[in-house]
């Protein structure tokens, strides 16, 4: 598939798999996955597997990302990890703002820019999510929601920073519920993602950014969601848990 941007691929495997499942599963994405050039390809364990999925993927493409990170520098935080823990396991994503994590532990857009920028201070890139309930897209706040999320969450980001950022478009209606964003809604809040970041930052950045779509990525859908022009990689949840389904999907968008 011929791409403006390179296709950025991470599984968020969320609060699964213990130590012996994770390296059961990097195990088999490597043979699935060798030499696959044209895609960045992330896996996203718990924190508890990182130690041990990062000595497993050394030799290979993969790439660690975390699952989330604490805004503050090493401290009195108790039941926080920073970015400094990230690092010593060679992490160079992670994800911040998931939805899940704005509706449980009520992050804000604030909080996640705060994180975001301490994320960029250790050098990680981090991957921010964005994305409408489904009350909200049927009452026509799409716009004005992702509009509100983008500023919030990136505010603070200077240019060269956003460039090292992943944003994630995240439907809430389509994740872990099987319902897909068709491929003509998941392009049209890309671009307007995109024509977001040309307004805070310029044109040329906003071309750079890589934006990820997630929500029910499967096998069956990822092609067609990965042709559209502005949708540059997936952000995948189930569909991760699973040596076939996760190899497929990075496959079938190639
Ligand atoms: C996610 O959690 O980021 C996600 C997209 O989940 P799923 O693929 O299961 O919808």
């Amino acid at each position: 598939m011929n791409k403006e941007r390179k296709l950025i691929i991470a599984g968020n495997w969320k609060m699964n798999k213990t130590v012996a499942e994770a390296l059961a599963l990097v195990k088999g994405l490597k043979l699935e996955l060798t030499n696959v050039r044209e895609v960045d390809i992330v896996v996203c364990p718990p924190f508890t597997a990182l130690a041990e999925v990062s000595k497993a993927i050394l030799d290979s493409d993969l790439r660690l990302g975390a699952q989330n990170m604490s805004e503050h520098n090493f401290g009195a935080f108790t039941g926080e990890i920073a970015a400094g823990h990230l690092k010593e396991f060679f992490v160079r994503y992670v994800i911040l703002g998931h939805s899940e994590r704005r509706q449980h532990q009520k992050e804000s857009d604030e909080l996640i820019a705060k994180k975001a920028r301490a994320a960029h201070a250790a050098a990680l890139r981090p991957i921010v999510c964005v994305g409408e309930t489904l009350a909200e897209r049927e009452g026509g706040l799409m716009e004005k929601v992702l509009e509100t999320q983008v500023r919030g969450s990136l505010a603070g980001l200077t240019s060269e920073q956003m460039g090292e950022t992943i944003l994630a478009y995240e439907p809430v209606w389509a994740i872990g519920t099987g319902r897909t964003a068709t491929a003509a809604q998941a392009q049209e809040a890309h671009a307007f993602l995109r024509g977001r970041l040309a307004a805070m930052f310029d044109a040329g950045l906003a071309r750079r950014v890589r934006i990820q779509y997630g929500g029910s990525v499967k096998p069956s859908n990822a092609r067609e969601l990965m042709e559209q022009p502005d949708v540059d990689g997936a952000l995948v949840g189930g569909a991760a848990l699973d040596v076939r389904s996760f190899s497929d999907i990075i496959k079938n968008s190639i």
